[in-house]
C-alpha cells in the first residue's frame, strides 16, 4: 500500500484504504472505446480500477479526433482497442487492461459479461445496446447507461430487480445514421459515468439508482428526472 498512496493521495481521504482496495479489485467492462469510452476509461485508470476490459472492433478515424481523446493523428487506422490499452497502461501500469476486439453480439454478450462486476455503456447505436440489455438482464449485471448527441447528454444506472432494465426504460428510439456530437459532451457524459462507477464499486455517495441525469449544453443545464421500476419489467425482464 505504501507505494500506491502517492498516486492515490489527494484520492484516499475521500474513498478510504478500504474503498480504494474495492476498486483495485474491481472488474470494469467499458462497452466501447469512442468518445465516452475514452472519458470513462482514461478516468477508471487514473483512479487505480484493478481490471478494465476494453471492448469494440474499430479503428481510429481522422473524424474520431474531435472526441476520442484517446487517440491522436499518428494512431489512425489502428485498432482502438490496442492503441487505448497502450494509453492506459502508460497512465497508470497498476492496472490490468484487457483489450478484446469484437463488436458485441448476440453470440458474445453474456459470456463477455459473466465475471464483471459493473458493465459501462459507452455505445454509439441502440441495435448494441439492446443486446448488450438483454445479457445484463441474463447475467443480472449493473449496467452503468450513457448517451450522447449534439450537446445533449443522459446517465443513469441498471441495477438488477431494483430498477427496469433499459429497453424499458428508454423504449426503441430510432437508430440514426450520423449523430453529429460536439467533442466535450461525451467527455461531461463519460466522466459522469465514470464517477458512477467508482461511487458504486466503493460505496461513497447516492448513485443515479432510479434517477436520469439530463444534459442540456445549450442551456447548461443538468436535471434529474425520477424514475420509478414497472412491476412487469421487475418480474418479466429480470425474471
Ligand atoms: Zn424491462
Amino acid at each position: 500500500m505504501a507505494e500506491n498512496t502517492g498516486r492515490y493521495n489527494r484520492q484516499l481521504p475521500i474513498l478510504g484504504a478500504d474503498g480504494q482496495r474495492k476498486l483495485r479489485s474491481s472488474k470494469i467492462l467499458i462497452a466501447g472505446v469512442g468518445g465516452l469510452g475514452s472519458a470513462v476509461s482514461i478516468y477508471l485508470a487514473a483512479a487505480g480500477v484493478g481490471r478494465l476490459i476494453i471492448v469494440d472492433s474499430d479503428t481510429v478515424k481522422l473524424s474520431d479526433l474531435n472526441r476520442q481523446i484517446l487517440y491522436s493523428w499518428r494512431d489512425i487506422g489502428r485498432k482502438k482497442v490496442v492503441v487505448a490499452k497502450e494509453r492506459l497502461r502508460g497512465l497508470n501500469p497498476e492496472v490490468d487492461v484487457v483489450a478484446i476486439d469484437t463488436q458485441i453480439t448476440e453470440e458474445n454478450a453474456s459470456k463477455l459479461i459473466r465475471d464483471i462486476d459493473i458493465v459501462v455503456d459507452c455505445l454509439d447505436n441502440w441495435r448494441t445496446r439492446i443486446i448488450l440489455d438483454k445479457a445484463i438482464c441474463e447475467e443480472k449485471k449493473v449496467l452503468v447507461h450513457g448517451g450522447v448527441e449534439g450537446l445533449y447528454g443522459q446517465v443513469t444506472v441498471i441495477v438488477p430487480y431494483k430498477t427496469m432494465c433499459l429497453r424499458c426504460l428508454i423504449g426503441k428510439p430510432e437508430e440514426k445514421e450520423f449523430i453529429p456530437v460536439l467533442g466535450t459532451t461525451p467527455g461531461i457524459i463519460g466522466l459522469i459515468e465514470a464517477t458512477e462507477v467508482i461511487k458504486l464499486v466503493t460505496g461513497v455517495g447516492q448513485p443515479l439508482i432510479n434517477k436520469m441525469l439530463i444534459y442540456d449544453g445549450y442551456s447548461m443545464e443538468f436535471n434529474i428526472v425520477e424514475l420509478k421500476p414497472t412491476k412487469e419489467c421487475l418480474d418479466m425482464c429480470w425474471g
